[in-house]
């Protein structure tokens, strides 16, 4: 199975969690697969899809070890010139908050072949886990994915001016810092009582949400595992059926 390089990379979307919500084709280029460099927090259900593949963890956990983006970027390419079906897996959707252009860019400058397959990100699957819409016929126009954390030598994020600006804001990498985002945009003048969900998990058993507004947000327990923080008017009737953090806005 050696020696048969150059291969193609394959940039493949993992999803947000539940293998079945994988797509047909990653499935197939799974089991094709002579190695697959996955993501730390990638399913073993979804890697049991790759019996014949040497399986590479190259973690990418905020507040965690993970592998430097130039380590990755290397291994790819070596893993390129040695097999013919190489897997770069990531989740939710590779083009987003994945550093998908990073190894796109070292691989082709390199003339490695790549080919990227889309997958459901998180923000689409917290939605169908929520029953709620990130747009609304003539209320909610506009949405934006956001993140608030900046990478060491990079430009300041503009995330605040983004989320100013849409309907809907889905903040991603952001659920440890709720305190400091809410403060942020009330600070900018979004009403703290804005709604707020947050959702942690989508789409896998363990999933859990909190409802609650920007002012909740302020005091609100950072979840363990991945979560999406989302802002907008089109989770008011939600967060109102299941009743706001009261406490919030007495700690505010
Ligand atoms: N490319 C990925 C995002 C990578 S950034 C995608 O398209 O979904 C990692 C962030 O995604 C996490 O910090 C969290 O904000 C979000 N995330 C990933 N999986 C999630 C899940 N199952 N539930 C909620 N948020 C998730």
């Amino acid at each position: 199975m050696k020696t048969r390089g150059p291969g193609t990379v394959y940039l493949v979307g993992a999803g947000p969690g539940a293998p079945d919500l994988l797509t047909v084709r990653a499935a197939r280029l799974l089991g094709e697969a002579e190695i697959v460099f996955h993501d730390a927090l990638v399913p073993k259900e979804i890697l049991a899809l790759a019996p014949n593949a040497k399986l590479v963890a190259v973690g990418k956990r905020s507040g965690r070890f993970s592998t430097a983006q130039q380590f990755i970027n290397k291994q790819l390419l070596d893993a390129a010139r040695r097999y013919r079906s190489v897997v770069r897996l990531k989740g939710g959707d590779p083009m987003l908050f994945g550093r998908a252009h990073e190894e796109i860019e070292f691989l082709a400058a390199k003339g490695i072949a790549v080919t990227i397959v889309p997958g459901v990100t998180a923000a689409l699957a917290a939605s169908a886990e929520l029953g709620i819409s990130l747009t609304r016929r003539g209320e909610a126009r506009s949405v934006t994915f956001v993140t608030p954390r900046v990478g060491a030598g990079t430009s300041k994020s503009s995330w605040l001016q983004a989320a100013l600006a849409a309907d809907t804001v889905a903040i991603y990498m952001g659920a440890g810092q709720g305190s400091a985002i809410a403060q942020a945009l009330i600070a900018a003048g979004k009403p703290g009582t804005t709604p707020v969900a947050v959702v942690e998990n989508a789409s896998l058993p363990e999933m859990s949400v909190s409802f609650t507004n920007l002012d909740g947000l302020r005091v609100l327990a950072a979840p363990a595992g991945p979560a999406l923080i989302l802002i907008g008017e089109v989770y008011r009737e939600a967060a109102a059926a299941l009743g706001l953090r009261r406490s919030a806005s007495h700690a505010a």
